[in-house]
């Protein structure tokens, strides 16, 4: 497996609500964008894992995937989208396949795979997709993106009625 060697930093707040920064490198001999935090075996294998659940996926709806330290992510959750850098953070705890089907058992994803795991966050980045195109649409209403997502994730019911408001 070879990697390409300039390091990129990505700071994200993890689940503890700590400011975290990882220094990643880009796994050279795969087709998906796939990015590492070291190069010890439990990497590689979660690289290889990934290459087997994005088969099924077309390349250019994937974000690039950042596999990060168990002791980063905090709670030892598998995966998780961070719509501000449109990345996917991969837990590198999980590096068999042992560990992917108990977290699978548990069923907090409702997935069947890894690849379901994966399509679970890609619905995240689907949904955030959208609020960053209504953000964009209606910037001068809102002071920040979260805002514009709360009137979007608002009932329709809501919505409806508010546009009628302001006929
Ligand atoms: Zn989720």
């Amino acid at each position: 497996m070879d990697f390409l060697s300039k390091k990129q930093e990505f700071i994200f707040r993890n689940s503890k609500d700590a400011i975290v920064r990882v220094h990643v490198m880009q796994v050279g001999s795969t087709p998906y964008d796939i990015w590492i935090e070291g190069k010890m075996k439990k990497y590689r294998d979660c690289v290889t894992l990934l290459e087997k659940a994005l088969v099924d996926f077309d390349r250019s709806d994937l974000p690039p995937i950042i596999v990060v330290a168990n002791k980063k992510i905090e709670t030892g959750g598998i995966s998780s989208y961070n719509h501000v850098d449109d990345v996917i953070y991969f837990n590198s705890f999980y590096h068999t396949q042992e560990r992917i089907d108990h977290v699978i058992d548990e069923g907090t994803f409702a997935a069947q795979d890894l690849s379901g795991i994966i399509r679970h966050e890609l619905g995240h980045k689907l949904h955030w997709d959208a609020v960053k195109r209504f953000y964009r649409a209606h910037k001068s209403k809102y002071n920040n993106i979260e805002e514009a997502k709360h009137d979007l994730d608002a009932p329709v019911g809501e919505l409806c009625s508010k546009s009628i408001q302001s006929r």
